[in-house]
């Protein structure tokens, strides 16, 4: 089980990804050396074909997406695989060299060369078959009542593999001094609860896929095909009374209702089939006397199926449960089927990615803080480390200066308001101090085993956290990841050394336009945003659901975050509309690291000057360097998946919907009324 973190740039941006570049002396580039407009992406990305008022988005980038179609093997294409693309060849170096170093058993570099080396050993992997599979699948064979059942259940917790429901350790959101543990809703097949119910086409498609999927598997597992099809019916069946009762994106985003602290006795009475002590106890779990329910409704819902399910169901859904987590580290039909479904069929991709990437994005998720220790120190200075944490410290500064004259704020909730701002915390680059992995234990002989001694591992490591005092030097996300986070509870922003790259062009010819675009509003501004997003600032200056904000405050604050969910409902994707209310926290932060970025460019000597770059006034390049950070496309069923299951909008309108909310940006390229860009300005939203 890994750490719950709050994932911000958006899944096609999660991935692995990016070059630290050389440092440059100062913030400003050097004014000596300006970046050649055959080498300047603003420039050569544009689409002079469309006007800026019609689609900016187009218009910043249309010439790059003719140029680069999306490649088979990706559900997506633009500027995180760029980065990701470079990041892949420096950790193939540190991969293949840790194999080949003949490290001790233990050291670090026998954990990454070791899970490097066992996954790309296509040939035992195909010669074991689905023999790692035997000793789990034996397991669940021998499960002869509820109380084994149950057993399993919790057994396989610790494996990574998360049946009925998903658990994890955190802090507490009122009591963020203390770790405990957290129940919600989950053991679904599918993405999300949607997916069972929705009635657009794509949603229909999907589904009627995944019964052939689950026979498939079914299949593979040994069943015939009259068994195999009658197993697929009933995992079904059951997996779509538990995503009845499950919460929709919209109704997890609202950290109240999802904070239900209840006693075991309470517990108990909600879940009369589930005995938690012993469950617990399986995962030598040291759970306290109270935990914190998300969803009770939910896990009403899962001891009505414990009660009225029948066994056999139960066991076919453990088998789903296992080989769904398995599939991509067994042979090559397991592989295949599991990567038709999701793949292919959910996000519209052609073919896999060639395995040594594959490999390399599986070491990522399991172990890439310990492939970032080695591309830290070969790819990243600390010099860089503090050109961006400077960055950082003015974004942070253009902020406390907008929040003392914001003109809807009362003055009580701006003191606590700054308050809170002072106090976030900033991980910038790298960490300071890694994790210790040293416990965790695999070897060459089997690339599932392996998997699945990492993930108990993880389970060990986040468990052993209840009772002590919280940890505040990790991080979620590995240094070389194109991504960046705020962590509510920590009240902090991680800001990983790739996210600040932009391929191509050096570090030190940067210009201040694109710096504070792209690093200082779509990632430093939008992160410390979202501190203070409309969940965010439900949580005080130490990190608890607590109110701060006065009333008269709240409404203000919900009067002009409500224009934005009115802005984003109106976009379609198809024949799906875009959430508002879903990924209105991400819409305010886009908005507002926008709004900082540009004030922070304000202060510097390029804007002062207001000469042209490459043809471009400073407004243009600070606005098409925004753009830049959303560069891509991806196929219409990943579109789909992503509006369906993701708190963040569409890249492209990530662009054009903040965007149109921001008179400078009007003014810079000359959008007029009757646009389509155009804004009426009663419906612009300005927060910060
Ligand atoms: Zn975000």
């Amino acid at each position: 089980m890994h750490a719950m973190a709050r994932w911000t740039r958006g899944s096609l941006f999660a991935l692995l990804v990016a070059a630290c570049l050389p440092p440059a002396a100062s913030l400003a580039a050097p004014g000596d050396v300006a970046l050649a407009p055959d080498r300047d992406p603003v420039v050569q990305n544009l689409d002079k074909s469309v006007k800026p008022g019609d689609d900016f988005f187009r218009y910043s980038c249309g010439r790059w997406l003719k140029a680069n179609p999306i490649p088979p093997a990706e559900r997506g294409w633009g500027i995180a695989n760029l980065v990701q693309n470079e990041t892949y060849e420096q950790l193939l170096g540190i991969c293949r060299a840790a194999a080949a170093s003949g490290a001790p058993h233990g050291s670090v570099d026998q954990k990454v060369g070791d899970f490097w080396a066992v996954g790309m050993d296509s040939t035992t992997i195909e010669a074991q078959g689905a023999a790692p599979l035997q000793p789990y699948l034996a397991e669940i064979a021998a499960v002869k009542d509820r109380a084994g059942l149950l057993d399993q259940i919790a057994r396989f917790q610790t494996m990574g593999i998360d049946p009925l429901y998903g658990l994890y350790v955190g802090q507490d959101e009122r009591n963020s001094d203390q770790y405990i543990v957290h129940l919600g809703q989950g053991g679904l097949g599918l993405p999300n609860r949607d997916y069972y119910f929705g009635l657009d086409s794509n949603t229909v498609r999907v589904r009627a896929e995944y019964h052939k999927h689950l026979t498939a598997m079914f299949r593979l597992l040994g069943e015939d095909a009259v068994k195999a099809k009658k197993s697929s019916d009933a995992v079904f069946a059951l997996e779509k009374r538990l995503a009845r009762r499950s919460r929709t994106l919209e109704q997890l985003r609202d950290p109240w209702a999802n904070y239900n602290k209840m006693s075991l006795t309470q517990l108990a009475q909600l879940t009369p089939s589930i005995d938690w002590t012993r469950q617990f106890g399986v995962m030598s779990l040291r759970a306290g006397d109270t935990v914190v329910v998300g969803q009770p409704e939910f896990f009403g819902q899962a001891d009505t199926c414990l009660a009225q399910v029948p066994l056999e169901t139960w066991k076919a859904y453990l088998r789903i449960q296992l080989v769904s987590e398995l599939a991509p580290r067994l042979s090559r039909k397991f592989d295949l089927e599991q990567f038709h479904f999701f793949g292919t069929v959910l996000s519209g991709t052609k073919v896999q990615r060639p395995r040594w990437k594959r490999v390399l994005d599986a070491e990522e998720s399991s172990i890439g803080e310990l492939m970032g220790m080695a591309w830290v120190s070969k790819y990243c200075s600390p010099a860089t480390k503090k050109r961006y944490e400077k960055l950082t410290e003015d974004i942070i500064s253009t902020y406390r200066e907008r929040i003392a004259a914001l003109p809807w704020m009362t003055e009580a909730t701006r003191k606590a308001a700054l308050v809170k701002l002072d106090r976030v915390g900033r991980k910038v680059g790298y960490p300071d101090k890694w994790r210790d992995y040293s416990a965790m234990e695999f070897d060459r002989s089997s690339w599932a085993e392996a998997q699945l001694h990492v993930n108990a591992w993880w389970f060990r490591h986040e468990a052993d956290k209840l009772g002590r005092p919280i940890d505040r030097t990790e991080w979620d996300m590995n240094p070389q990841t194109y991504n960046a986070y705020y962590d509510g509870s920590k009240v902090e922003i991680v800001l990983p050394a790739a996210s600040f790259v932009i391929p191509g062009v050096p570090d030190s010819l940067v210009d201040d336009a694109l710096l504070y675009s792209y690093a200082g509003g779509s990632t430093i501004g939008h992160e410390i945003t979202h501190g203070f997003d409309d969940e965010g600032r439900q949580f005080d200056a130490h990190g608890n659901l607590n109110p701060w904000w006065t009333d008269q405050d709240s409404v203000q604050f919900a009067g002009r975050a409500d224009k934005l969910v009115k802005e984003f409902d109106d976009y379609k994707v198809g024949d799906l509309h875009v959430r508002g209310r879903a990924c209105l926290g991400e819409n305010i932060a886009d908005l507002g690291g926008i709004r900082l970025g540009y004030e922070a460019f304000k202060k510097t000597e390029q804007y002062k000057r207001g000469e042209l770059i490459n043809g471009l006034t400073p407004d243009q390049r600070y606005f098409l360097g925004y753009a830049l950070s959303w560069l891509g496309a991806r196929r219409p069923q990943s579109l789909a998946q992503q509006i369906m299951t993701d708190v963040h909008a569409p890249a492209f309108l990530r662009v054009n919907g903040p965007l149109r909310n921001i008179p400078e940006f009007y003014t810079a390229f000359g959008i007029k009324a009757g646009d389509p860009m155009w804004l009426p300005e009663d419906q612009r939203c300005a927060i910060w």
